[in-house]
């Protein structure tokens, strides 16, 4: 079984609540089982014989899920809850006990794996279908590379194989991410863009993990525009979220805050504390197809915790973020591309 490999994270998290009060889930829906303490112990369970993984509890439990990697990152050992979960869930799908609903979702994401490519240049742009549906992040991309007088490519379409690994489907993961690697490596780009970090941690993480190796560069789009060096300063007061995969999946990728940093923005600390999640769950990647009234109490989570909700100008790496950001409170969410775009 696939969470075999993850002995370390069952023995030691099924004994251990030190990372609790970073369990997104579980902070908004007030439920021990949505801890990494419990999620081990029924996994421990499992290895035991003692839980069956066709328990529809055990397996809805696995599926709600944040994966914010905010316990993986503060635990004092890193053990990797995160792998374990997602060992799980691919144990699941591979026993034939998936529930039809995250069989379908799986189904209508294997739909979604097809690109067009546009435009000309050695820079490529990934749009992928969250970066779409906010309507505004590329284009602001696109304001920022007119200006900066470089002239690129777009890839637009949907699943990479991020959403489909995420869900458990492995062998179907690797093959949408072979297909669009064969997408980027036709077009003879040098470097590959993308604003969603879901998709950047697939293009660095995942693909290479697959045996698949690109020969473009990736970048999300925070450190691409700030190797452009342009001189543009936007000197406002901001609240930067951070990213479950720029940072805890990521080992705190500088470039959102070096970025902040360069255009003169005043970064404020937001919350209680730096260690959550504020990101509405974009680790699940596809939580709100799972489950949405918990990405609701999650944005509602973080609403609550603004200095000043009607006036605070609220930062996202992610267009996830800001999608459910947007959907379900009254704060005010810009990607770091609109607020860069916004200094032109
Ligand atoms: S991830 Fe670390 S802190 Fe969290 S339960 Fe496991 S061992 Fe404890």
């Amino acid at each position: 079984m696939h969470i075999d490999k993850y002995t370390d994270a069952i023995l030691n998290c099924r004994f251990c609540f030190m990372c609790r009060h970073l369990s997104g889930i579980g902070n908004v829906a007030f439920t021990e089982s949505d801890t990494p303490r419990v999620r081990a112990s029924l996994l421990y369970g499992v290895t035991t014989g003692r839980i069956q993984l066709d328990n529809p509890d055990v397996i809805a439990c696995l599926y709600r899920h944040d994966l914010s990697g905010a316990c993986r990152r503060n635990c004092v050992k890193h053990f990797d809850e995160i792998g374990l979960n997602l060992a799980a869930r691919a144990d699941i799908v591979a026993s034939g006990c998936a529930p039809a609903s995250i069989q379908a979702l799986a189904d209508s994401l294997m739909q979604t794996a097809r690109w067009t490519v546009d435009g000309s240049g050695e820079v490529l742009y990934f749009v992928d279908l969250y970066t779409q549906e906010t309507g505004t992040v590329a284009a602001a991309f696109a304001k920022i590379m007119a200006k900066a007088k470089v002239s690129y490519q777009t890839v637009s379409g949907g699943c990479i194989g991020k959403g489909l690994k995420t869900l458990g489907y492995l062998p179907e993961a690797a093959a949408a991410a072979k297909q669009f690697a064969a997408v980027v490596e036709k077009s003879g780009a040098k470097t590959v863009v993308v604003s969603n970090p879901a998709a950047y941690d697939a293009l660095v993480n995942d693909f290479p993990a697959l045996g698949i190796k690109l020969a473009a560069t990736v970048m999300h789009t925070s450190e691409y525009i700030l190797s452009l060096a342009l001189p543009w300063q936007n000197p406002q007061e901001v609240y930067y979220l951070e990213s479950d995969f720029l940072r805890n999946y990521n080992s705190d990728l500088p470039a959102p805050h070096s970025l902040l940093q360069a255009v003169g923005a005043k970064n404020r600390p937001f919350g209680t504390n730096d260690e959550e999640s504020y990101t509405c769950g974009e680790g699940a990647v596809l939580l709100p197809r799972i489950d949405a009234s918990l990405v609701e109490k999650l944005a509602q989570y973080i609403e609550a915790r603004a200095d000043a909700p009607s006036t605070d100008r609220i930062l996202v790496a992610s267009p996830y973020t800001k999608l459910m950001l947007g959907k379900y409170t009254s704060l005010h969410v810009q990607t770091l591309e609109e607020f860069v775009a916004e200094a032109i």
